[in-house]
């Protein structure tokens, strides 16, 4: 059977993060038509393409997931099962924001089959959390890991931020260390990106706020490298780190280029070499999914070429590129064309060559982007 992951966006939200460019909205009113859409979208795609797919993952992302009751969660899951197999050790992640659980509503969503969460923590320092406007307190956040833990979640990953305007080396230290005082099995860890259309972007071409530059960018992420691999986290992709299988289920069928279907508005799907995505509006995703039973906005076919230069770009960017795989599926065109490059970044201490998988070292991962400009 092959193995398949699902996604399901929830875009409500509280507020708009000043630095979120994720699709989400704060009007509730439309809750329950988006769960008849998602349930009749389920339908649709569990009807043509279940039976040959063993589920691997169910990912709840958003927006903010954990906002909604256990009950709406539980129902899309019902409706997931009712079409697709899933897997008896199948990974099941819900996107958690401090300041939306308690310990009750923690236990109904481990009860309903959640088995893994996704808090996003983002600092623990307070002034960062204002700057990010962040619904949360710190001890608010160390409350949801540690209840968390209290209600049977034994797989939890934290996402910080670094490289805030002005942060301090020391600051985001501190943030490491504090992340390490709970108990959690992987951390993400993101730099922070000005994205266009995003208010943080405003301010700063209005001049209200400062982004720091590129080169302390890289030391953060050096620092973060080197401190969390000293703990036991070991990275498996530029932004993830976990403690040994641990590794995120969902986030490796992406980097591994296997086949996932997502639900909901702005969700992306991947199946037999086809992508499509759905529309960004829950006003238009509705309407289509009304008029159409689809809520489909665009497609394209993948061709050999770009699956090429997707399985590199994915697999350096994680568990690395594994020599065999790379010549089964595509022929040896790419590492003939390569040899030459490849072997200069191993010199060079940027990759390293491992029983036929290439990796990025730690300062191959702060040179990623340009390594894989060069390739041909
Ligand atoms: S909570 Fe998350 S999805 Fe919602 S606005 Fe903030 S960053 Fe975006």
């Amino acid at each position: 059977m092959k193995e398949i992951a699902l996604y399901i966006h929830i875009p409500f939200c509280d507020h708009k993060c000043i630095y979120c460019d994720f699709y989400s909205i704060t009007n509730y009113t439309n809750e329950s038509n988006y769960l008849k859409a998602i349930s009749q979208e389920i339908n649709h795609y569990g009807n043509l393409n279940s039976e040959d797919k063993k589920v691997i993952s169910v990912f709840f992302g958003g927006g903010t997931p954990s906002f909604m009751s256990p009950e709406y969660i539980g129902t899309i899951l019902n409706e997931l099962m009712r079409y697709f197999h899933f897997a008896y050790d199948i990974e099941i992640t819900l996107e958690t924001n401090p300041g939306t659980v308690d310990k009750k509503k923690l236990i109904q969503f481990r009860n309903i089959g959640i088995n893994r969460l996704s808090v996003g923590i983002q600092s623990f320092i307070e002034e960062e959390l204002k700057f990010l406007t962040r619904i949360h307190d710190a001890d608010t956040a160390r409350r949801t890991i540690i209840e968390a833990k209290e209600a049977g979640f034994d797989n939890i990953n934290l996402d910080l931020i670094f490289n805030l305007p002005k942060q301090s080396k020391e600051n985001w230290l501190y943030n490491l260390d504090e992340a390490m005082k709970l108990p959690i099995t992987h951390i993400s860890a993101y730099s922070l990106i000005l994205e266009a259309g995003t208010i943080l972007n405003k301010m700063v071409l209005d001049g209200k706020v400062e982004m720091q530059d590129e080169d302390y960018d890289a030391e953060l992420y050096e620092i973060t490298i080197k401190y969390l691999e000293g703990k036991g986290f070991r990275q498996y992709e530029v932004s993830n780190f976990a403690l040994p299988g641990f590794e995120c289920v969902h986030n490796n069928a992406y980097w591994g280029s296997k086949d996932y279907i997502g639900f909901g508005t702005s969700a992306h799907s991947y199946l037999n070499s086809k992508r499509w995505w759905n529309y960004s509006s829950l006003n238009l995703y509705i309407e289509a999914m009304n008029k159409k039973g689809i809520g489909v906005a665009g497609s394209e076919l993948i061709s050999m070429e770009q699956q090429l230069e997707e399985y590199v770009m994915l697999s350096l960017r994680s568990s690395g590129i594994s020599l065999s795989e790379l010549e089964k599926r595509f022929g040896g065109e790419w590492f003939n064309k390569n040899e030459i490059l490849l072997n200069q970044l191993v010199n060079s201490n940027y990759l390293r060559k491992d029983a036929g998988i290439v990796k990025l070292t730690a300062s191959g991962y702060a040179i990623c982007d340009e390594i894989l400009k060069n390739f041909d």
